[in-house]
């Protein structure tokens, strides 16, 4: 008996619905931290996994780790990220049903290394032939490259993913994985034109000028030093002690070709990475009429080469604006501010496109080429979404909005789908589905999305009124509209103690995991993401096939007005919501330990901070509604038949019945457990608990 409370006390219990005290917010950080010190980074709530980012390698990702986790019922081993793909897999293969993985958390909690883990685990414990070793490389190398051209140091992570990723794994019938397919969310644009302190740009311009080829760097007009960038020093930053871009370089050259990328589209590409920098050189002086002039002749010769483009036409364009009015086309100059405006916007289209670009030619090379897939119905997919994390900083602006606002849908999907499995469960096992009170969260996906009255729909508004509409009109309508609503407060509509805290050009959401004031400023902007239609004309005739692909003339005679950024990622986000519904969803939610990147450290405010707002207590709680512990009836007997000699060393029966007699004389009492009709229900973590001391002894 002893032995087995000490056990306890030191690594915790390795599923929080077995905590006695489950709605205790600080029971739950104790037992974290007990298991983070002892290494012990994963922890259940039922069948989610809770990660705590370790900061070091730990010796637990091996083949022979692997190997334990394959085809082992979930709880009988340790709690693992291998445990969970292992479960999807299986439920894929015997129920046939497709699964998805959600993996979520802040900044640096580890999101990114989890689906690789997870990706890893099929690669090697997957059947295999040689036409899905080929796959299965092309799936792992897909990282390396999304990475480079995705990633970037922030302040927080040293490798932050910047876009939203969701990719699909394929498997044919016989369970071996043959295809992939991945959508993209959102993308930082921004970054590319312009980084914090202590930020970087993304990692591909680092590494093409530390590890591109002399040659290379010749034909690309690129020296290898950073400094001489402008798009490359406002972050002040270009080296960091943990990356090594050179070597990093080499990665994703190899993984380039592992994806189909032969040496034409590899110079092509580069070709535009090169032509975001100097585009971020290029300088523009203001003549007599304060007009715009660009005064960096060589940058626009190396441009019109990479592009592919007429340097004339590239030149006037960056410098006028076209403007259609009564049927003639004006050309009206730009000042200076307006003329680097429209290279930072040209700058960020490129690359922003180029991404997109990149995410399809990678599809291209994951597409399943056989029919087996198709043959076998649907059953045959596990998606694994990898997604930016609820944020919060001193200054909140559009991406906040937009990344919290994806939160809270993710958060509505998780819940309805939690309380949809556990009732679900209950019917299937026979048992009286009890009732659980839990905060619903729609009313905030509301605010921000619905027709008309929602927040997106008001910034739309005001983007359809150009030079009328600023973002301080935009924060007047949503006052107007919005008022009363308990989710939402300005400074005009709150009382004297809020203005206090609420700037003028500030809304403030009360999100489900806390309250984030926006700062409106930038988001009418941002919202448009406008890009001049003469720059778009010289892009549609570059010569360069991956620029020409990306700038469609199409869009030049379209007449009608193409979507918002927000509600491109509205719809975005809506189909995804879809496709995460028809699979059957595992979690994974990851938290970080400390702001300082250290092994070892746990820092209980940030930590309990997460705890809130990934909403594990109230997870524990929905698992707890009913009852702590449930195991299939073959388990438990197997576990626990040596304390009843009526089922020791076997009982020659139903394990149901086995069960039943052991409980028996065991001395449960009838309001502790209940029998389903696979499984045996147990209300109390201390009934449990009891009977493992006793097995103990
Ligand atoms: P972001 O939202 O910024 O993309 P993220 O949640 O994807 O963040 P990761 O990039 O996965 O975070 O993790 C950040 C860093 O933490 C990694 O680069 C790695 O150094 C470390 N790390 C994360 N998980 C593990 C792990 N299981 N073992 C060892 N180190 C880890
Ligand atoms: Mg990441």
């Amino acid at each position: 008996m002893e032995s087995a409370l000490t056990a306890r006390d030191r690594v915790g219990v390795q599923d929080f619905v077995l905590l006695e005290n489950y709605t205790s917010e600080a029971a739950f950080i104790e037992n974290l931290r007990k298991r983070f010190k002892e290494n012990l980074i994963y922890t259940y709530i039922g069948s989610v996994l809770v990660s705590v980012n370790p900061y070091k390698e730990l010796e637990i990702y091996s083949k022979q780790h692997m190997e334990r986790y394959r085809g082992v019922s979930f709880y009988e081993v340790s709690p693992h990220i291998y445990a969970i793909a292992d479960n999807s897999y299986r439920s894929l293969r015997t129920e046939r049903k497709d699964q998805c993985i959600l993996i979520s958390g802040e900044s640096g909690s580890g999101k990114t290394e989890a689906s690789k883990k997870i990706l890893q685990y099929y690669a090697v414990t997957c059947p295999a032939s040689d036409q899905v070793e080929t796959v299965k490389d092309r799936l792992l190398q897909s990282n390396p490259v999304l990475e480079a051209f995705g990633n970037a140091k922030t302040l927080r992570n040293d490798n932050s993913s910047r876009f939203g990723k969701y990719m699909d794994v394929q498997f044919d019938y016989k369970g071996a994985p043959v295809g992939g397919h991945i959508l993209n969310y959102l993308l930082e644009k921004s970054r590319v034109v312009h980084q914090n302190h202590g930020e970087r740009n993304f990692h591909i311009f680092y590494q093409l000028l530390e590890g591109g080829e002399e040659d290379l760097l010749r034909r690309l007009g690129l020296d290898k030093n950073a400094q001489n960038y402008q798009y490359l020093v406002k972050g002040q930053c270009a080296r960091v002690s943990s990356i090594n871009d050179k070597n990093d370089w080499k990665i994703v050259r190899r993984a380039l070709s592992i994806i189909n990328f032969n040496e034409d589209d590899v110079e092509e590409l580069l070709s535009v990475v090169a032509s975001v920098l100097h585009l971020g050189n290029v300088q523009f002086a203001s003549d007599d009429h304060g007009h715009a002039q660009v005064t960096t002749e060589n940058q626009i010769k190396y441009l019109a080469r990479l592009l592919a483009v007429d340097a004339a036409a590239l030149r006037e364009s960056l410098i006028h604006k076209k403007i259609i009015a009564k049927g003639e086309e004006l050309n009206s100059p730009l000042n200076l501010e307006q003329a680097a405006y429209a290279r930072d916007a040209l700058a960020k289209a490129i690359y922003g496109r180029t991404f997109s670009w990149l995410v399809s030619k990678i599809n291209k090379s994951l597409a399943y080429k056989g029919s087996d897939v198709l043959s076998i119905g649907n059953a045959s997919v596990i998606g694994l979404l990898d997604i930016y994390g609820f944020e919060v900083f001193q200054h909140n602006s559009f991406e906040q909005f937009c990344i919290n606002y994806c939160n809270e849908k993710l958060q509505q999907l998780f819940i309805e789908l939690t309380l949809k499995s556990e009732q679900e469960e209950y019917e299937s096992e026979g048992i009286a589905w009890e009732s659980v009170q839990y905060f619903n969260n729609k009313i905030i996906c509301d605010l921000v999305e619905e027709k008309f009255k929602g927040i997106i729909s008001i910034l739309d508004e005001e983007c359809l009124r150009p030079g009328e509409a600023t973002d301080m009109t935009f924060l007047e309508k949503l006052e107007d509209t919005v008022k009363n609503h308990p989710h939402f407060v300005t400074h005009k509509l709150g009382d004297q103690k809020l203005r206090k805290s609420l700037g003028r050009d500030e809304f403030r959401l009360l999100h489900y995991a806390g309250e984030v004031n926006y700062s409106v400023v930038g988001f009418l902007d941002k919202n448009n993401d406008l890009l001049f239609r003469n720059l778009k004309e010289v892009m549609c005739d570059s010569g360069n096939p991956i620029a020409h692909q990306c700038f469609d003339r199409a869009e030049l005679t379209d007449k009608k007005r193409p979507e918002t950024v927000a509600t491109q990622f509205k719809n975005s986000l809506s189909k995804l919501m879809e496709i995460l519904m028809s699979k059957e969803p595992s979690y994974v939610r990851c938290i970080k330990p400390n702001d300082a990147k250290q092994a070892a450290r746990f820092d209980e405010v940030l930590i309990r901070h997460q705890v809130k707002y990934l909403g594990l207590i109230e997870n524990v709680r929905v698992r707890r509604a009913g009852f702590a512990y449930r195991r299939k009836y073959e388990i438990f007997l197997q576990r626990y038949k040596s304390l009843c000699p009526e089922t020791w060393p076997n009982w020659d029966g139903r394990a149901q019945d086995g069960v039943a007699v052991l409980v028996k004389s065991l001395g449960y009492k009838p309001e502790e457990y209940k029998m389903g009709r696979t499984k045996i229900f147990i209300r109390f973590p201390k009934t449990l608990f009891a009977t493992e001391d006793a097995l103990e002894e």
